[in-house]
């Protein structure tokens, strides 16, 4: 069931976005090569948790974290571990939210540790700009089909693929809620959007082929031709004046 929320709903929502985007970027500024993933993880849980927040992520099905942490040919899922060192080049997505009286936001950015390959640039570049035609595409009276096939059209018509297996999603007072969003599709097809509506976008693209596979922890999902993979996600809200981003820092 689809839940459109209220403007005054929406506008709480936003301290969560607001604290969901202010933890990404606390992410981003660690992101270096020597430091952990475990590292950067305890950085985003002190700075979520100061603010009386809780970390989304923190045990949700089982999540032993509250960032996933996903570097290189890891697509999603990726768990913080006090093993993995990042080194420079490395691409590293990072997703996280925060829940916060009564609501979630969720968001995502993949950061280059150090300087990184042009390729990887331009791997991350598409993705970021793939969720920019994605967000644009959500307009109240348009459908989901028309978000995927704004991110889909964009990321290969630049050779690159996108991820089938997993989907954005409404979020609000539960961190997944419906509709399902795929980054592919149909332009006129599936569930028609709502003022009010809010969703996470969230393409995850590959360098090569889009499938993917996830190991025994059950959680970190590589891609199956061990090529690059990154992922960027924002809340966002369906509103009648358009499209409004609510995880930005600040
Ligand atoms: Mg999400």
């Amino acid at each position: 069931m689809v839940i459109v929320k209220t403007a005054r709903e929406i506008s709480k929502m936003m301290d969560a976005c607001r604290i969901s985007a202010n933890a990404l970027r606390v992410a981003g500024e660690y992101v270096k090569p020597g430091i952990t993933t475990w590292e950067i993880d305890e950085k985003v849980r002190e700075y979520i948790e100061k603010q009386g927040a809780t970390p989304s992520f923190l045990g949700y099905g089982g999540f032993p974290a509250s960032a996933c942490i996903s570097v290189n040919d890891v697509v999603i899922h990726g768990i913080p571990s006090k093993e993995q060192i990042l080194k420079e080049g490395d691409i590293v997505s990072v997703d996280v939210g925060a829940f916060y009286e009564g609501f979630h936001g969720d968001n995502a950015y993949t950061f280059a540790c150090g300087k990184v390959s042009e390729k990887a640039q331009k791997l991350m570049d598409t993705t970021r700009i793939g969720l920019e035609k994605g967000i644009e595409a959500a307009l109240a009276g348009n459908r989901v089909g028309d978000i995927g096939n704004a991110v889909q059209t964009y990321v290969e018509a630049r050779s690159y693929s996108v991820v089938r297996d997993f989907v954005g999603h409404g979020v609000g007072a539960k961190l997944h809620e419906d509709p399902s969003i795929p980054n592919f599709g149909k332009s006129g097809h599936g569930i028609r959007l709502l003022p009010g509506m809010t969703i996470a976008i969230e393409p995850m693209v590959c360098e090569g082929s889009y499938e993917v596979d996830v190991l025994d922890d059950e959680w970190t999902t590589v891609t199956v031709d061990g090529k690059l993979a990154a992922h960027y996600e924002n809340t966002i809200a369906v509103t009648k004046d358009g499209p409004k981003i609510l995880t930005i820092a600040g």
